[in-house]
Parts: C-alpha cells; sequence; structure tokens
C-alpha cells in the first residue's frame, strides 16, 4: 500500500501529518508521493480540494481520505485524535470506496488559442472585474437565457454545501449525478430576465456560457483563479472522472449538513 500525506502547513497539521507517517510507517505502509493509491489530507476542506488539484491526474488509481485539524469539514471524516483507527481502517477496509461526480471545465478562447481543460471538485465561477458580465447561456446548444450580473456558479453535488449555498443554490446529496448552476447577483427588471432561480441538470446535459467579448473575465476552479484574456465561453459538464473516497464514514449526509449549518438551535 503506498500513501501520501498533503497537509496545509499549519503547525497543528504538520504535526497530526508527523503523527500519522509514523503510524503508518510502523505498519509498513510505504510513503509515496509521486504515485500513491492514497491521498490523506491534513488540515481542512481547503486541504482536501488542494490534495484533489494535487493528484488530478490519478484520480482513477487514488482514493482520497481527510482528517481535520479544525472544525468538522464537509470532506473531513477523520479526527486528529483518531489516527491509530484511521490506519486500521486503511488496512481492514482498503477496497471500500464511495466515488462522487466532479465537474469538467473547458475554457475556450477568441484568437484561437486551444481550449483549455480543468476539473473542479467544488464548484467554478466566472465573474468579470468590477463590470456587469454579460453571457449567453446554452443547456445543451440551445439558449436557455441572457444572463447579466455578477457572475455565475456551477456547482458539484459535494461542492453544493459550499460556494453555491452561499448564493442561494440548492445542498444536493453527493450521490445525485448532477451539476447546478447558480446566478450570481443577476440583474432582473422589466428589461433584463433571467430565470432567477438556480437549475440542475443531468448526466446527459450540458451547460455553455458564451461571453461578450472583454478581457477581464475570471474564472475560479476551486480555488485556483484562471485569469486570461481571449475567453469566449466556459463549457461545463460532468466529468468522465469522479473522486474516490476511501473508508469514507457514511455519516448521514443531512445530519452532516445540520451539524454544520443549524446545529442544535438552543
Ligand atoms: P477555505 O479553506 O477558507 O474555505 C472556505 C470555507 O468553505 C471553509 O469554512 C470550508 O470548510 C468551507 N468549504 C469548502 N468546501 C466545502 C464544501 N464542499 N462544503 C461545505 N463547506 C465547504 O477556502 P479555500 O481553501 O480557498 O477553499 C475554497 C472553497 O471555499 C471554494 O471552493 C468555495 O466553495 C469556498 N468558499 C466559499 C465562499 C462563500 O461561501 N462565500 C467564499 C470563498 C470560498
Amino acid at each position: 500500500m503506498k500513501v501520501a500525506i498533503v497537509n496545509n502547513g499549519e503547525e497543528n497539521s504538520v504535526r497530526v501529518a508527523k503523527r500519522l507517517m509514523e503510524l503508518l510507517l510502523d505498519e509498513k505502509i510505504k510513503i509515496d508521493e509521486n504515485t500513491p493509491e492514497f491521498v490523506i489530507s491534513v488540515g481542512g476542506d481547503g486541504t482536501l480540494l488542494k490534495a484533489f488539484h494535487n493528484y488530478q491526474h490519478r484520480l482513477s488509481e487514488v482514493k482520497f481520505l481527510g482528517v481535520h485539524t479544525g472544525h468538522l469539514g464537509f470532506y473531513t471524516d477523520w479526527r486528529d485524535f483518531e489516527l491509530e483507527e484511521l490506519v486500521a481502517s486503511l488496512k481492514e477496509n482498503r477496497a471500500n470506496s464511495v466515488s462522487y461526480p466532479i465537474l469538467d471545465v473547458q475554457i475556450g478562447f477568441r484568437d484561437g488559442t486551444k481550449s483549455k481543460h480543468y476539473l473542479a471538485l467544488n464548484e467554478s465561477t466566472i465573474r468579470r472585474g468590477s463590470r456587469t458580465l454579460v453571457g449567453d447561456v446554452l443547456i445543451s446548444d440551445e439558449l436557455f437565457e441572457r444572463f447579466r450580473g455578477d457572475g455565475l456558479s456551477i456547482s458539484t453535488p459535494t461542492g453544493s454545501t459550499a460556494y453555491n449555498k452561499s448564493v442561494g443554490g440548492a445542498v444536493i446529496h453527493p450521490s445525485i449525478k448532477a451539476i447546478q448552476l447558480a446566478e450570481i447577483a443577476s440583474l432582473n427588471n422589466r428589461v433584463f430576465r433571467t430565470l432567477g432561480s438556480p437549475i440542475v441538470i443531468g448526466q446527459n446535459e450540458w451547460v455553455k456560457v458564451a461571453l461578450q467579448e472583454s478581457d477581464d473575465y475570471a474564472v475560479m476552479i476551486d480555488q485556483l483563479e484562471i485569469k486570461a484574456e481571449n475567453i469566449s465561453s466556459v463549457c461545463y459538464r460532468i466529468a468522465s472522472e469522479e473522486i474516490h473516497f476511501a473508508s469514507y464514514r457514511h455519516t448521514h449526509f443531512w445530519n452532516r449538513v445540520k451539524d454544520a449549518f443549524i446545529g442544535d438551535g438552543e
């Protein structure tokens, strides 16, 4: 078994990662940063996102696990005092995993530059500097609406509890193979009109945002900002790849949502 550990550089995470490495080596498990079968992130959800992007070229070979060193996260199931249990679970249940959909992002350019391709675990957003973004939203190549506003967010089911939720998107159970388009401050009045509510599309559909000519678009892919001139369109669909999680604790998803956003109420 080969394992890589990714931490967020914070003192506590570095200490936990070091302890985890010792426990893995005690069990004769190899540490291999280049061709791991398991990638363990130590930190928060942002660290798991970083680990995903570090190993996105090996998604079919890799299973992810998250140890949280702060508040309970959505991608981080294990607490930093449960490392022994985590290593035992890894050895016993190495074949067990759950897989969730991720987002395929294709950025097209006006000047003939070859389109660029990315994968997102949470979401991708398109914004335009400080000016109104104007773009035609096409669903499976049919014009749906002309959007005017701050921008658009397209999220995965596991990302639906992240930025998507902050812009009024629905929380989607991660077992559902879908992506969600949510508006960021759309302009709606007598002249300009958008649907005004998030939409969820399925496996055989795609969303394309055809952008007006401008050189100040910013496309976010999780934490990564793509700043490029001459962007003509961004196309989103459910990726053919998936993310696999190992030793995933099947905490009732809705309990996790309740714990994170509602709490006990009193
Ligand atoms: P970060 O680590 O500071 O994360 C920001 C917060 O988002 C953290 O509390 C984290 O736990 C939470 N988060 C991340 N993924 C989540 C998920 N799938 N479900 C529920 N909560 C989640 O920032 P970062 O490292 O730059 O992470 C980038 C992510 O943070 C982005 O993908 C975006 O979804 C999220 N974010 C959200 C907002 C917002 O809600 N207004 C703003 C910025 C970033």
